[in-house]
């Protein structure tokens, strides 16, 4: 349970307090609505406020979260640049995998490039023992 003794009331709940003791009788009927309308602009500039700040937190943890998988992406794409896809035995470091629609993709090991099978050098397509999957032949 939240303790809202210590709490300092709003501007509204002074209001409330006020009236109840009496004080704005002292007011005008024309003060109180200003005093009204006043607290509500009050209200409302504050929620207002408070959206623009989440919008603009939202906003830079948008671009630094696209910032950062394009850079990942780069350095994969560097990776796979550089990478020979060949094992230390110079044998292809790569692996196959038959789809259901029987279309062979390949990966490396290494960099994890893919490939479909067409696409592939051929001197990196997979022996027979590295292919598997639910098409396998
Ligand atoms: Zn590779």
């Amino acid at each position: 349970m939240i303790d809202n003794r210590n709490k300092k009331p709003t501007a509204e709940e002074e209001l409330v307090e006020a009236s109840m003791m009496g004080i704005s009788n002292t007011l005008t009927p024309n003060a109180i609505q200003a005093r009204i309308q006043e607290i509500m602009l009050e209200k409302l500039e504050a929620e207002h406020a408070l959206d623009q700040n989440k919008k603009a937190i939202r906003k830079r943890q948008q671009e630094a979260i696209a910032k950062e998988r394009a850079a990942r992406r780069q350095e994969e794409l560097n990776q796979q640049a550089h990478c020979s896809h060949r094992k230390e035995n110079s044998h292809p470091a790569t692996v196959g995998m038959y789809s259901h629609g029987n279309s062979l993709m390949i990966v490396c090991q290494n960099c994890f490039k893919e490939w479909i099978k067409n696409d592939c050098p051929q001197e990196l397509v997979p022996t027979h023992d590295a292919v598997g999957g639910p098409g396998v032949r």
